[in-house]
């Protein structure tokens, strides 16, 4: 498939596109390969990579939408030998892949180990991926629109079953492992969550550091499984039939 490098790629790097995406980049220290992760967005994304004599080696798509996807016809023009690794079971609608996968797969990227996760609820084939970690500290996870930090995504092909299993799945990580979602919505989930459960300590403490993040423009992302436990209700929500209630809340939220 690929060449594995004489060192495993070791840092992920996150490029904001759009008004609240980003697009992740595992690479090693210096030039070299690199693999993105979600392009929604082509021109920053290979603009960043050139500017640090980066080559596009691998392409990881969580799921079909057009913000998680859109960037890839035009990086593969100018990598056209990036190999493209999306669910299988979504080659009609990410007709560009060159690898299909299903959950339980395991394969290697830049000389990582990447686990293969099924996580439906956000679209019937959203899939994440699970990197563990080398030697000390987390691994890294790339959950698309499926996990995020203090919230969930929208229910749009799946049922509240589904994603409290999905969610289920994640959180069954190690507590160390880096949390990669693909949106910037912390601050607004974590403003509902602690307006859901006003005495609830850590969603306090954690809604005042993200605002303090926020407020300096800087990113929230990556959050922490163990993080995540401890103040994402959706995580916590003990049965489909409580995460499909914060899901309704939270859709009708204007806080
Ligand atoms: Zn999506
Ligand atoms: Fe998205």
């Amino acid at each position: 498939m690929q060449e594995a490098p004489t060192r495993a790629a070791e840092r992920v790097s996150l490029i904001p596109v759009l008004n609240d995406n980003y697009v992740f980049v595992l690479h090693g220290d210096g030039p070299g390969p690199a693999a993105v992760v979600d392009p929604a967005v082509a021109e920053p994304v290979a603009a960043w990579l050139e500017q640090r004599g980066l080559e596009l080696t691998a392409i990881l798509h969580t799921h079909h939408h057009h913000d998680h996807i859109g960037g890839a016809p035009d990086l593969l023009a100018r990598w056209p030998g990036a190999q493209v690794i999306a669910s299988a079971a979504d080659r009609a609608r990410i007709p560009h892949q060159t690898q299909g996968v299903a959950g339980g797969d395991r394969l290697t990227v830049l000389g990582r180990a990447v686990e293969v996760l099924e996580v439906p609820g956000h679209t019937a084939h959203h899939i994440a991926f699970y990197l563990p970690p080398q030697g000390e500290g987390g691994g890294e996870l790339f959950c698309g629109d499926t996990l995020f930090a203090g919230g969930c995504g929208r229910l749009f092909e799946g049922t509240p079953e589904q994603m409290h299993h999905s969610l289920g799945l994640l959180a069954q990580l190690p507590a160390a492992t880096r949390v990669w979602c693909a949106h910037e919505y912390t601050e607004g989930n974590l403003r509902w969550a602690a307006a859901q459960q006003p005495s609830d300590g850590p969603i306090a403490q954690r809604l005042e550091a993200v605002r303090a993040r926020r407020a300096e423009g800087q990113p929230t992302i990556p959050s922490s499984i163990g993080l995540e436990r401890a103040t994402n209700l959706f995580v916590r929500a003990a049965d489909a039939a409580e995460l499909r209630r914060h899901r309704g809340s939270k859709d009708l939220w204007r806080g």
